[in-house]
């Protein structure tokens, strides 16, 4: 069976970019690969995606036929597919034998995925089929500041607990800035809130509570360092997928069995 990678990640992250070079590693590496797009406003993809939303749903038309804005066509464009997701997940069941992973990109607006009904069932309608991993995409450059990174990592957190799916954290645009202080933050929580202390502008006890409970957090999932656009950490990246895909088939799957 192929293993399931949701990619998702906030607005230019880097998700369609990075799935892009997955694309293309996994092309390059003889492994067998099939591309969703589930994001109905993207202009142009650079992969060729095996499926695509669009091709189902026009989101200007859902615009105008419910007189929505852009995030609310977004939105209904989405719950639209979703009400025929059994149909995509058949036709990977069929293909399973020849498949190793399916890609799957996400709307650009993170929450239209991770807080939507939609979202929830075609996570669910995933993870009850096959393996299912989440790759939580992070801007390295952009969480550089120690009080970006904690929202960013709170956000990853919340994902982690509503889906309970395995989690893999790929710290994008290591071409820009290396991914290694985040790294040393989230292996010793000292070292991270010495850094927060520098940060005059931020209440610091709350902070310092805080990091402490993302030091849980921190013990439950993969990290590796990528870039999207130089093709760098991809072996890690799998790797770690191929590692949180028998965390599936351990944890979740059992756990999965039980609540159905
Ligand atoms: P999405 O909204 O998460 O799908 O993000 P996109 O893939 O559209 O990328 C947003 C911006 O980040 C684009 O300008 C990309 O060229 C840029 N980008 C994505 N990945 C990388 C990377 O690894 N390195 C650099 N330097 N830029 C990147
Ligand atoms: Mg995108």
């Amino acid at each position: 069976k192929p293993v399931i990678i949701i990619v998702v990640g906030m607005a230019g992250s880097g998700k369609t970019t990075f799935l892009h070079r997955l694309v293309c590693h996994t092309q390059a590496s003889r492994i067998r690969g099939y591309v969703l797009n589930l994001d109905p406003a993207v202009m142009t993809l650079p992969y060729g995606a095996n499926i695509d939303i669009r091709d189902t749903v026009k989101y200007k038309e859902v615009m105008k036929q419910f007189n929505l804005g852009p995030n609310g066509g977004i939105m209904t464009s989405l719950n639209l597919f979703a009400t025929k997701f059994d149909e995509v997940i058949q036709v990977i069941e069929k293909r399973a034998d020849q498949l190793d992973y399916v890609l799957v990109d996400t709307p650009g607006q993170i929450e239209i995925f991770t807080w939507s009904a939609s979202g929830a069932i075609i996570t669910e309608a995933f993870a009850s089929t096959f393996p299912t991993v989440v790759a939580y995409v992070v801007d390295t450059p952009r969480s550089s500041s120690p009080v970006t990174f904690m929202s960013n990592m709170l956000y990853a957190c919340s994902i982690l607990y509503k889906t309970r799916l395995p989690l893999v954290l790929a710290f994008n645009k290591t071409d820009v800035a290396q991914h290694q202080f985040a790294l040393e933050w989230m292996e010793d929580f000292e070292a991270f809130q010495a850094a927060m202390r520098s940060d005059d502008s931020y209440m610091s006890t709350f902070a310092q509570s805080l990091s402490l409970a993302l030091d849980e957090f921190y013990k439950n999932l993969r990290s590796v360092g990528v870039s999207a656009v130089s093709g760098a950490g991809m072996d890690t990246f799998f790797k770690a997928i191929e590692a949180s895909a028998e965390e599936y088939m351990e944890t979740y799957k059992a756990d999965l069995d039980k609540r159905w």
